[in-house]
């Protein structure tokens, strides 16, 4: 058996890219998978094939909804289900055989299986164990269900099922109104789908900024989905082809049903670490299932790591991946270091949602001094141009120093806009900052100055 030093257990985000860092800095390297491609939750069965599919949906929703008015006339076009699927698939593959490649290119050991830890030091995969001076758990998140809600990935789905579906459903019910919820709820309500969101709190995407909840709502309203708020789902009855969901509202306690032919548990997600023996080892975890680490994201047993999803945070792909390259440096005698302050959140509906830093509760909460600066898309001439004048970038600073201490986007682009702000906070950025620098006209990155105008003497163009 060949002696590593990191075995990185999950080839998701953030086992993929410790693996790849590991290796660049001289590292011996295997990583363990054992699914049939690399790429984890995010390439194989999440973010990937859910944007394919998103803008595959958004594609049609344009040529049904505002070809005619640039003069494009003709019938917009039908869906083939099956080939959308399938150019999903190649879009998956493409991706998960990009990461082979660069294992192959970094000569980092691909052992397929699924992986045990019967010692520090060592990873049991098969019959086979491999040894190891340092391993990286980076094992990810599963879907979490709640009481009541069995899902079977046929009638009852996780967002793996819902990017599997062998018809588009006439009725779908999701349960959730947080990221997958939405973007998987837009996609079919695009494709016709008459889509109903049940929502346990009184607004949608928690955490969120109030503003940017009631605006992203109305917009999706608008575009046909239907929400039931304050409602707690207290089963879902599945049948062969349909399902019953019972809820009861929060203010009355009354109970209600809705009919679905498809059912998608959209709940929040938990840590995987099925099958890795680490309570056997006492490796220490929360009551909430998550890897405890320090700050340099080893556990509580030496020689032993955790990234991503499986420790403490939000459950995102980039935050994994942060951490993956972190972990790779801390164990090859570097300073690894993640900024935790400045992790974006991107929602991929049409307007993308994008935030940064605090949010304008938390500011309350906090007591601090604030200013906002506030810039609607519709004083932005580039957004008008593409019917997306709906929403506004939103950006809080400090009332003394100006400094950006929060950045909340509705608007186009919104998710590539938020990284202009990310970078100004990593150095200390003021608006002012923003402001005086020139931004390229007619560009949507123009409401980002403006916002950062409305801080100080002005915004120009509202
Ligand atoms: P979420 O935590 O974002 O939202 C879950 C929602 O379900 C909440 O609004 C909650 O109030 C509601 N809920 C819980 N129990 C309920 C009940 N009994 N009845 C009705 N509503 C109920 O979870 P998610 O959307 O499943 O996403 C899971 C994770 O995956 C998140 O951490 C998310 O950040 C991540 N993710 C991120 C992206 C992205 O970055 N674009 C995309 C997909 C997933």
């Amino acid at each position: 058996m060949a002696q590593y030093d990191v075995i990185v257990i999950g080839a998701g985000p953030g086992g993929y890219v410790a693996a790849i860092r590991c290796a660049q800095l001289g590292l011996k390297t295997a990583c363990v998978e054992g699914r049939d491609t690399l790429g984890g939750t995010c390439l194989n069965v999440g973010c990937i094939p859910s944007k394919a599919m998103l803008h595959a949906s958004h594609q049609l929703h344009e040529a049904e909804h505002n070809f005619e008015k640039m003069g494009l006339k003709g019938a917009a076009p039908k869906v083939d289900w099956k080939q959308m699927l399938a150019y999903k698939d190649d879009v998956v593959a493409t991706n998960t055989k990009g990461v082979e490649f660069l294992f192959k290119k970094n000569k980092i050991d691909w052992i397929k299986g699924w992986a045990q830890v019967p010692e520090a030091g060592k990873v049991k995969v098969g019959d086979d164990i491999h040894e190891a001076k340092n391993i990286i758990v980076a094992t990810g998140s599963e879907a979490s269900s709640i009481p009541g809600v069995e899902i079977d990935e046929k009638v009852v789905v996780s967002s793996t099922g819902a990017l599997e579906l062998p018809k588009i459903p006439k009725k779908l019910v999701v349960i959730g109104a947080g990221v997958i919820g939405l973007e998987l709820g837009s996609v079919y309500a695009r494709l016709g789908t008459e889509v109903t969101v049940v929502e346990f709190l009184d607004q949608i995407t928690p955490g969120m900024d109030a503003e940017v909840q009631k605006t992203l709502q109305r917009v999706l309203k608008k575009q046909g989905l239907n929400f039931v708020m304050g409602a707690a789902v207290q089963s879902v009855e599945a049948m062969k082809t349909k399902a019953k969901v019972t809820y009861k509202l929060r203010k009355d306690d009354s109970e209600a049903t809705v009919d679905a032919d498809v059912v998608l548990v959209a709940t929040g997600r938990k840590p995987f670490t099925d099958g890795l023996g680490l309570e056997a080892l006492g490796v220490e975890l929360s009551p909430r299932g998550q890897i405890r680490t320090d700050g340099h994201w080893q556990t509580n047993v030496p020689g032993i790591y955790a990234i991503g999803d499986v420790i403490d945070g939000p459950m995102l792909a980039h935050k994994a991946e942060d951490e993956g390259m972190a972990c790779a440096e801390v164990i090859a005698g570097k300073a690894g270091h993640v900024n935790y302050d400045v992790i974006p959140g991107v929602i991929y509906t049409t307007p993308e949602v994008a935030t940064v830093g605090k949010t304008e509760q938390q500011l309350k909460e906090e007591g601090r001094a604030y200013k906002v600066g506030k810039f609607p898309f519709m004083g932005n001439g580039r957004a008008k141009a593409v019917f997306q004048g709906e929403g506004f970038v939103k950006l809080l600073v400090d009332a003394e120093t100006d400094r950006i201490l929060g950045c909340h986007i509705i608007g186009p682009s919104a998710g590539d806009l938020i990284h202009e702000i990310c970078v100004g906070m990593e150095f200390g950025a003021s608006a002012e900052d923003i402001a005086l620098t020139c931004h390229a006209h007619p560009t949507f990155s123009e409401a980002v100055r403006e916002a950062a105008l409305a801080c100080g003497d002005g915004a120009i163009h509202v």
